[in-house]
């Protein structure tokens, strides 16, 4: 495995793959890897790509100083994994090149309205707009490329297809399933802040969202049996929705079809997210 620090390596690298026929697969991560960005590395290699890894723990997404703080960073653990994962190259670009004005406020950035603002942006202000800066960055220096998030940050690949196609980045966006534990918990690096009773009480994020699929609708009722899962499990509850996967618009209770739940919670201080499809038709 190739490693690169050097934002102009990087692009060197990408252009002389591509010049001898090779597809770019770009896979951001923050590091802290597990087998959710294995699954990302083993459909890039499913499609022949040249796998680009990035981890880079991106403060402008950060709208809390103490989760930028808490988050797992574990460079050492990170490269043998992805090694093993199978990626080509790792890039670990450096703060002073990927935001020359850090820790003062970056004066350039991408935002996406309206998708970037609802659920996970009207509890983290800024977050998407750090999400959309960083990604339109990795995008512009990697150049013609497929880049592959996980449908576990459901809102992140919505704003990140729009912005896609509203700047028209030489990207291919490819979403990935969630990959759980076991017992149904979706894999995230925050995981490892949970304790076993934490852990024991998040498991209440999937449950919420296999109790809304199984109710069926209406949203109203989705909503209100998911939240009421998360609380008896002492989750503070961010949200628990119902939208319209493409518009993340909160469903109606007369809306039939397709449509996605989302939840977000604190436990013991831990922000987790968990999203599923869902069916939605009207009640009786
Ligand atoms: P992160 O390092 O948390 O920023 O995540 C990097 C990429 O991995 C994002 O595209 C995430 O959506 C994806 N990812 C994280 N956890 C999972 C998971 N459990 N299943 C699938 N993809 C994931």
């Amino acid at each position: 495995m190739r490693r690169v620090v050097g934002i102009e390596e990087w692009r060197r690298l990408a252009a002389e793959k591509r010049a001898s026929g090779r597809r770019i697969g770009l896979v951001p991560t923050m590091g802290a890897l597990h087998a959710g960005h294995e699954s990302l590395v083993a459909a890039a290699r499913a499609n022949g790509d040249y796998v680009i890894m990035t981890i880079f723990v991106n403060p402008r997404q950060f709208n809390d100083p103490n989760d930028l703080r808490a988050y797992p960073r574990t460079p050492e653990a990170d490269r043998p994994l992805a090694e093993s994962f199978g990626v080509d190259a790792l890039v670990e670009p450096t703060m002073a090149e990927m935001w020359p004005a850090y820790p003062d406020p970056t004066p350039t950035t991408v935002s996406v309205a309206g998708l970037g603002d609802v659920l996970e942006g009207a509890g983290r202000p800024g977050h998407f707009d750090g999400v959309a800066s960083v990604v339109a960055k990795l995008a512009i220096v990697t150049g013609s490329s497929r880049a592959y998030f996980g449908e576990k940050d459901f809102q992140q690949l919505a704003v990140v297809r729009r912005m896609v196609l509203d700047l028209g980045l030489d990207v291919e966006v490819v979403g990935c399933p969630i990959v759980r534990d076991d017992d149904g918990l979706a894999l995230s690096s925050r995981n490892v802040r949970l304790d076993a009773s934490a852990r024991a009480r998040a498991l209440s994020l999937s449950r919420a969202l296999a109790a809304a699929a199984d109710l069926g609708g209406p949203p109203s009722a989705m909503r209100e049996a998911m939240a009421a899962t998360m609380t008896a499990a002492q989750v503070v509850v961010g949200y628990a929705e119902v939208v319209d996967p493409a518009t993340l618009r909160p469903l109606e209770d007369d809306a039939t079809g397709p449509a996605r739940a989302l939840v977000a919670g604190v436990v013991d201080g831990v922000r987790l997210i968990d999203n599923r499809e869902v069916e939605v038709r009207k009640g009786p």
